[in-house]
This record gives C-alpha cells, sequence and structure tokens, in this order.
C-alpha cells in the first residue's frame, strides 16, 4: 500500500498505540501503520526489563477492560507477563501486520491543501495519512544525569531502562543512582547478589507494603470459564486503585487525612524494617504522602539493614572511571553504576517528536508560551486530524488503561461523528479548549501538588502549574469522553 492512501499514522507499539489501533479499527478504518522505534512491540513493558520488574497496580486493573487476561499469575504481574499480553493483544486485534519496527520518527507536519500529515522519518523518508496519533507514552526518554565524569566511568553503566539480561550483580560492587519506584523495584534484588551495594539518594521516596499474592490456577481457570468473575474482582481492584489516587492526589484539599494516615502506614513499615534510628531519619521524605509516584514494596527498606549495603545521601560531586565521589570528597569505588534516573517527561516527551499543525503552530513551542493543556487528555486547537494520547491532564485513574479507556471512548464519539458527517477533518475549536483548560485549571487547587507540601519532592508529575494528572474521578473522566458536547470540535 502507497504510503498516500494510509488512514492513519500511529506512533508508538506500546499500550497506547495499541489500544489506538484498535479503535480505529472499530471506526472502521483499517489502512494503518503503527511506527516505533524499537524492533518489538509493547513499549515500556518491552523497554524495562530489569530484575523484579512488576506492575504495582493489581493486574486485574491494568489490562484492556476489554480484555482480560485469566492467565495473570499473580496479583501484580511481573514484567514478562505484560510484555506476554501484549503479544497477545496484537495477534489477538490483528495489529503486527500494521507495525513497523527499527522506525523512528522525526516530526509530522499538517499539509493543509491535502488535508494529510506529512511524517518524516529519521534517514529522510516521509510517509503521510490523514490522521495522526502520538502514542509515545509518558515514560520513553531515559533521562542520563549530566553528572560531571558520567560518561567516563570505566566500570558497567547501565540506565535501567537499557538493562543487559546477561549482567550478572554477583561479586561485583554496584552503586545504584535513585530512589524512584524503579530503583524500589530493583535494589533488593541487586542486594541479593552484589558483594557490595551503595544506594545514592537524593529524594527519600515514601514506600508501603505490598498486598501480593499467587492466583491459584483453580482461580485462573475460573477467570477463563466465568469472564464475569474476573471483571467483579476488577470492579474491586478498579475501586481500590481509584480510591487511592482520588483520595490521596485529586481531592486532597477534602482528605488531607488519608495522605497523613498513609504516611503513617511507610513510617510504621519503615520502623518494622528498619531498627537503626539515624538510617530511618535518612529514610523518611520530608514531603506530603501523594506529591511522587505511590511505591509499593515489602523488601526495599530491610535491604539496607544488610551489611553490605549502605544509603549514601550526600550529594554526587563527580563520576571518576572507578567510582563515584560525593560532595564531601568521599569516594566509594564501584565496578557497576546504575542508573536508576528515571525518564525525562516535560521537556523531552512534551512533545517526544516535532508536530506543526495549521499556520506552522509547533505543539512544542505552543505549549511553552500557552501552558501545558489538551481538551479532554487528546486534542489541541490548530492540529487538525491529530491526537497526543500521553498528554498534560490525560492521566486518570490510577491505571494507564483507565486513561486508554477515556482516550478509546473519545475516539469512538469523534470518529463516529466525521463519519455521520462524511467530513474530511476535525479539530477541537480554540473556545472549547481555553473552556476545557480553564475549567482543569480551577480544580488544580485541590490538588496535593498544588495544595500540599511538595516542593521538595521533585516529582514529576507536575511542573509549574501544570500535571499530567486529570483533576477528576474516574467516573466523570469516562463519562465526559463518551459525552463531550460534539460541538467543541469543528468538521468539514
Ligand atoms: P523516577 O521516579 O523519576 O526516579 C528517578 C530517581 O533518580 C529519583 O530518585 C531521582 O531523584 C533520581 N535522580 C535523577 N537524576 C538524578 C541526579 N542527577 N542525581 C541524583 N539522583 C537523580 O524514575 P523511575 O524510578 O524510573 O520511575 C518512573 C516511573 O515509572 C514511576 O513513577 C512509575 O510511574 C513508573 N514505574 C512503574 C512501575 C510499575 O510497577 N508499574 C515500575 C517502575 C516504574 P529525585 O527524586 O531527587 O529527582
Amino acid at each position: 500500500m502507497s504510503t498516500d492512501e494510509l488512514d492513519a499514522i500511529i506512533v508508538g507499539a506500546g499500550f497506547g498505540g495499541m489500544g489506538a489501533a484498535i479503535q480505529l479499527k472499530r471506526c472502521g478504518y483499517e489502512r494503518i501503520a503503527i511506527l516505533d522505534r524499537e524492533d518489538d512491540l509493547g513499549g515500556t513493558w518491552y523497554v524495562n526489563h530489569y530484575p523484579g520488574l512488576a506492575v504495582d497496580i493489581p493486574s486485574t486493573t491494568y489490562c484492556y477492560w476489554f480484555e482480560p487476561n485469566p492467565g495473570w499469575s499473580r496479583l501484580h504481574a511481573p514484567g514478562a507477563e505484560l510484555k506476554a499480553y501484549a503479544d497477545h493483544v496484537a495477534d489477538k486485534y490483528d495489529l503486527r501486520r500494521l507495525m513497523r519496527f527499527d522506525t523512528t520518527v522525526d516530526g509530522a507536519r499538517w499539509d493543509e491543501d491535502a488535508e494529510r500529515w506529512r511524517v518524516t522519518l529519521a534517514g529522510g523518508e516521509t510517509m503521510s495519512a490523514r490522521f495522526l496519533i502520538t502514542a509515545t507514552g509518558y515514560l520513553s526518554q531515559p533521562r542520563i544525569p549530566d553528572i560531571p565524569g558520567v560518561s567516563g566511568f570505566e566500570g558497567t553503566l547501565v540506565h535501567t531502562a537499557q538493562w543487559d539480561d546477561d549482567y550478572r550483580a554477583d561479586g561485583r560492587r554496584v552503586g545504584i543512582i535513585g530512589t524512584g519506584v524503579t530503583a524500589v523495584q530493583l535494589i533488593p534484588e541487586l542486594a541479593a547478589t552484589a558483594t557490595a551495594l551503595t544506594v545514592y539518594q537524593r529524594t527519600p521516596i515514601w514506600v508501603v507494603p505490598k498486598v501480593d499474592f499467587p492466583i491459584p490456577g483453580a482461580v485462573r481457570r475460573a477467570f477463563a470459564r466465568h469472564p464475569a468473575f474476573q471483571r467483579l474482582l476488577r470492579w474491586v481492584t478498579d475501586a481500590f486503585s481509584e480510591v487511592g489516587i482520588s483520595t490521596a492526589v485529586v481531592n486532597y484539599r477534602w482528605t488531607r487525612p488519608v495522605n497523613r494516615v498513609a504516611a503513617r502506614v511507610s513510617k510504621l513499615h519503615l520502623f518494622a524494617s528498619v531498627r537503626d534510628k539515624r538510617l530511618r531519619a535518612q529514610l523518611t521524605p520530608s514531603y506530603e504522602f501523594g506529591c511522587k509516584r505511590t511505591t509499593f514494596n515489602n523488601d526495599y527498606y530491610r535491604t539496607f539493614t544488610r551489611p553490605h549495603v549502605r544509603l549514601e545521601t550526600a550529594g554526587i560531586d563527580r563520576i571518576e572511571a572507578d567510582g563515584i565521589v560525593t560532595t564531601d570528597g568521599r569516594k566509594t569505588r564501584v565496578d557497576t553504576l546504575v542508573l536508576a534516573t528515571g525518564f525525562d517527561l516535560w521537556e523531552a516527551n512534551f512533545p517526544a517528536i516535532e508536530v506543526v499543525g495549521r499556520d506552522g503552530r509547533n505543539l512544542g513551542k505552543w505549549w511553552r508560551e500557552n501552558k501545558f493543556q489538551t481538551y479532554d487528555g487528546v486534542a489541541i486547537p490548530s492540529f487538525p486530524n491529530f491526537l497526543n494520547l500521553a498528554s498534560p491532564y490525560a492521566f486518570t485513574g490510577a491505571s494507564y488503561f483507565t486513561m486508554m479507556e477515556c482516550q478509546m471512548r473519545h475516539m469512538d464519539r469523534l470518529f463516529g461523528e466525521l463519519r455521520r458527517r462524511g467530513g474530511a477533518t476535525f479539530e477541537v475549536t480554540e473556545e472549547a479548549s481555553a473552556r476545557y483548560f480553564e475549567r482543569m485549571s480551577k480544580r488544580l487547587g485541590n490538588m496535593v501538588y498544588f495544595r500540599g507540601n511538595c516542593a521538595a519532592s521533585r516529582s514529576y508529575h507536575f511542573r509549574g502549574d501544570a500535571t499530567i494528572v486529570r483533576p477528576s474521578s474516574r467516573g466523570r473522566a469516562l463519562r465526559e469522553s463518551s459525552r463531550f458536547p460534539l460541538g467543541d470540535y469543528s468538521f468539514r
């Protein structure tokens, strides 16, 4: 098929891109290309495969609502099962033939005369399609810290998103920078085999116990035979996750005591795991629970009581060929340096590729000059036939799949109307977008990020007065996504 015949180009073959492709197919569009810079599908669950990786939201909730997986081995499935689930979805919904791997998209530009998106790939090739959907995820640009000397380290240097499965920490002196969710999962695993492990913590993280257990075979068989049973459990885990985010984050203004209780639970967990008072103090955050992504783990705190594991809280001054020097002049020799330093979200990912809409409007520039904003978490004025999935104000509920459910409902209504009218283009109006942004902005003051004590958290969930989290309940977000006024779009 010539690319001039494409209905849609989707950038990203993770759960976001696959969900968008499934929805487009349901709306009657079959000529789709899904482009991904990796050599396989699955997005974050293909790229991340460090030891200890597991989903920390119940797996019954962390999957497409229309494609329950009766096979999850645990309440919180290990990462490899998420990748296998992604493969299953791609096969079942016949998406693989639409995918093109090792394909990096440089940018996209709206061609007003042709009413098509012109997409440029690294290497210079161009493609075109009526619709462009960027599904590049929130956490897809690994952050390599600009610590002096990092590139001159002569031992094994690895970012957690570029893990080498053949690497063994046995007999090695390992240093790890970062104590985010990834590090919390990885540190106990590294400690199990390394000779010495030094953890460089800049900001402590709240950790609460993880309720996890294997799902017995009989239950899995019951899930397979009676999907309603699994749906019922999903309802429970959805509700549990929703209560967590809507109290601790979205409605903090009224539910502050919940954050206090959660912080107390974390402190009790720390107290039960660590006897050393000084160490406990070092591991205790000075910002409110909820400012950073909540972390669930039963082994993390205890790991610091092992004789070969050391928490280093002095800042890093520089990295030398064979070790790390802290600002107080002490040097720790390591032969492996793990960068659990997360992802660059606001700078490198909003947007992940250059997108130029009508009248030369550049998305990245426009967002920075007019504040980060997206109508219903997907649409931006002057960008016809374009949806950006992992957007500011898009993340809703506790699970990426809840966000996807909202966005697929939005697509269903939007593309349904476009087809009904026989239209060529859709575009959210400036007025509707401004109205939506104003409504979201008014609710920001209820969120923990802006009302709580989050100054010391260095959370990537918000920046300035913008956030990736939609200040709304899951139910409301779902309702709005399937009932937004069609007059908020102009169709041509
Ligand atoms: P992260 O939460 O951004 O944590 C990065 C860590 O690196 C932080 O502790 C940060 O310290 C530290 N760091 C960054 N640059 C540094 C520097 N120059 N010097 C010293 N320390 C530095 O990243 P992440 O742990 O990879 O997690 C990202 C997200 O992935 C999570 O929030 C979560 O949404 C997702 N995730 C999910 C799961 C799951 O099970 N579902 C598992 C893993 C990750 P500061 O805090 O001081 O900046």
